[in-house]
């Protein structure tokens, strides 16, 4: 069982009662007469891997551009992510929730979002997903009340006429209807929130007006729920957001009252020094996603300075929009080896250790979720068991610096989720892929004519927000976060 601190794993009994690690021994541990053995000689096992920001309604779309920026992927959005069904919108969460299971991943953050606006049946049919294929997550309604076009000051002056006012056409309907979905989400929520359990999340703060921020703020303390949104993570949305307040987006938040601990923000890249104390203050989290912030452009997070100076930063994927795959063991290895892309100082770099308490125990904490990741009494007995015969552990070495600098999720064999397996052997235990794949391709193939004219429509808006916002990310800003900058 691996100790990541000590860089160890040894032989060791774990005792499961219920959904719970009642003990942990050395072998030959004791145990109920009735009890079942599992025989995991040749394993190495680890708590569950935590995703800390994932997107469940877009697993249909998986990998659709290639040189696009996060400007462009949210221009994107009503074709890659609209046209959805209920049930459409269920496989999309199940084909997440799958590929995350089978790469050692048993709980997540999703910001699920719905084009035009969240519904119950839609986030009722993302936890039937979750809650089917054996995985825990938190599931957020993402919102907005502004579209991109009108964020972005200029961007629409610098359309021609005609693709101005299709520009203008694509508004969020009136936030009193996402809000009311929200409030409704919230106050009905009929499955197990040891399992399942809802959220709020304004999207991105630079598409939301200060009242849709504020009212998701009430909404989140009413409720007593997390609070998830997009922070600064692209350098059009630091210059604009300081142009439009006067401070820094993570300052203009810690004024509305919504930081805290319930508090997660993806990405965080551009923030400042002062911003890393304001959220540490707080007691907020941030959602580091190297894979999502390296495709898109937007640059390197600061991740070894927010935690000196106190934050808790989880890891997360990102979309298979952004990041192309829902794979954590890649997420810890893009954390390491992101944190070196700007010179040899080591104290600077993220450790093995440093990246897989992140990718569990920091994560788990982003959720709200307070007695998983981490292989303990107490703790839910979400458990991956890695194949030791796998051509990643021949021969055996390290195996904290293994997982996060090698492992690629090949040697995963069986994975628990409270004491249940949702992956046994290597295949999926609620799911059947064939047929899996079978409705999702039946599924796409409906959702991609409804979607044809919203395609279209990115295609002739693409040009014209890649000429704008690129000029916007090389406005100056106070900090600097893209790297390898220079001739
Ligand atoms: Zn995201």
């Amino acid at each position: 069982m691996l100790d990541a601190a000590r860089h160890r794993a040894d032989p060791a009994d774990i005792l499961l009662r219920d959904d719970e690690i009642a003990e942990i021994g050395a072998p030959g541990l004791a145990a109920p007469g009735d009890a079942e053995t599992i025989d995991a000689a040749g394993f190495l096992l680890h708590p569950g891997l935590v995703n800390a920001h994932t997107h469940g309604h877009s697993n249909l779309s998986k990998a659709p551009g290639d040189l696009w920026t996060l400007e462009l992927l949210l221009a994107a959005g009503p074709w890659i992510s609209g046209g959805r069904g209920v049930e459409d919108k269920y496989l999309s969460v199940l084909i997440g929730a799958c590929e995350m299971l089978l790469k050692g991943c048993t709980a997540a953050y999703d910001l699920m979002i719905e084009v035009p606006a969240p519904t119950k049946d839609g986030i009722h049919a993302a936890a039937r997903a979750y809650l089917d294929a054996g995985m825990r997550a938190v599931i957020a309604p993402g919102a907005a009340d502004a579209s991109l076009y009108t964020s972005v000051p200029g961007l629409l002056d610098a359309m021609p006429e005609s693709l101005r006012r299709e520009a203008e056409g694509l508004s969020p309907g009136p936030a009193g209807g996402a809000l009311a979905a929200v409030r409704g989400i919230l106050q009905d929520w009929p499955f197990d929130r040891a399992r399942v359990r809802p959220a709020v999340a304004p999207a991105i703060p630079l598409l939301c007006s200060d009242e849709f921020v504020i009212a998701c703020r009430d909404l989140a303390r009413d409720f007593e729920v997390g609070l998830h949104t997009h922070l600064l993570e692209s350098k059009v949305q630091a210059v604009v957001g300081k142009a439009r307040y006067g401070t820094t987006v993570t300052r203009h938040l810690a004024k509305l009252g919504v930081l805290g601990p319930h508090f997660t923000g993806a990405h965080g890249v551009w923030t400042d020094e002062e911003d890393m104390r304001v959220l540490a203050g707080a007691g907020a989290n941030i959602a580091h996603n190297p894979g999502s912030n390296m495709r898109l452009g937007n640059g390197i997070a600061r991740v070894k300075r927010m935690r000196e100076l106190g934050v808790n930063v989880g890891i997360g994927t990102d979309s298979v929009t952004c990041s192309d795959n829902l794979n954590m063991y890649e997420s810890m290895r893009l954390a390491a080896m992101s944190s070196r892309v700007q010179g040899p100082d080591t104290a600077r770099w993220l450790t093995a250790e440093d990246c897989f308490m992140q990718a569990t125990e920091s994560s788990a904490r982003a959720l709200g979720f307070e007695r998983i990741g981490r292989l303990a009494p107490g703790y839910k007995a979400d458990i991956v068991f890695l194949d030791l015969g796998s051509i990643n552990w021949i021969p055996y070495g390290d195996p904290t610096n293994r997982i996060v600098n090698l492992e690629d999720g090949t040697s995963v064999d069986s994975v628990m989720v409270g004491g249940r397996f949702a992956v046994r052997g290597r295949r999926l235990v609620h799911v059947d892929l064939a047929t899996l794949k079978t409705r999702a391709e039946a599924a796409w193939a409906g959702i991609e004519g409804r979607v044809a004219e919203k395609r279209a429509l990115f295609e002739r808006l693409a040009p014209a927000v890649n000429a704008f916002c690129p000029a916007v990310a090389h406005r100056p800003y106070h900090v600097e976060r893209f790297a390898g900058r220079g001739d």
